[in-house]
């Protein structure tokens, strides 16, 4: 009689861990499903770490601090298509590389002198070469030219078609807004790896 109490408690017992155990095994599937989009935990946390290898490490980003002081002498400077205009510049450089990936564009620094203004972008690059997934962190050179004889500065505008000196904001003889012109002065005038 007793041994029969034990056996019963015993099934009990593993029925009990069993069912625990699938409860559990449901439970990490939904949750695997929900964060990773996969039933695999193992390959969900698999493809999460090849993620946070792919993500930027490190970038050196000051955007919050920079920006109104870009916007302080540029009032009509636009990061995101300043960023969309890195994008081009880095896929033209690196024109052939496979798979080629711009995951992320900071501004790091700006460098202001009387004859020239330079905003340094931090990129995070990933591309392919023989198989190999390669990461690299770039620096860029975003340079607006305060140089008279520069011929990037010949600019007239688009309004009144007057002749526009440098540094403009408004036109001086329509009064209209031009920076929107003077901003296609800006040039990529470097790039290096970093
Ligand atoms: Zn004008």
């Amino acid at each position: 009689m007793g041994v029969w109490i034990a056996i019963g408690a015993g099934a009990g017992a593993l029925l009990g861990i069993g069912g625990i155990f699938l409860w559990a095994r449901r439970r990490v599937r939904r949750f695997s499903r929900q964060v990773f989009g996969t039933d695999s935990l193992l390959q969900g946390l698999k493809e999460a770490d090849v993620a946070h290898l792919e993500s930027p490490r490190s970038l050196n980003g000051c955007d919050a601090l920079l920006l109104p002081k870009i916007l302080a002498d540029f009032p009509d400077f636009d990061p995101n298509l300043a960023f969309t205009y890195a994008r081009r510049y880095i896929t033209e450089q690196l024109a052939g590389k496979e798979k080629l990936t711009v995951y992320r564009i900071v501004i790091s620094k700006y460098l202001r002198t009387l004859a020239q203004k330079t905003i340094v972008m931090q990129a995070a690059v990933g591309f392919t070469e023989n198989g190999q997934r390669f990461q690299n962190r770039y620096e860029l050179d975003y340079t607006f030219i305060l140089d008279e004889g520069s011929e990037h500065i010949a600019a007239n505008c688009p309004n009144c078609g007057g002749a526009l000196g440098f540094g403009e904001t408004d036109c001086p003889y329509c009064g209209c807004r031009v920076a929107s012109v003077l901003n296609n002065t800006w040039k990529f005038t470097a790039m290096r790896e970093n």
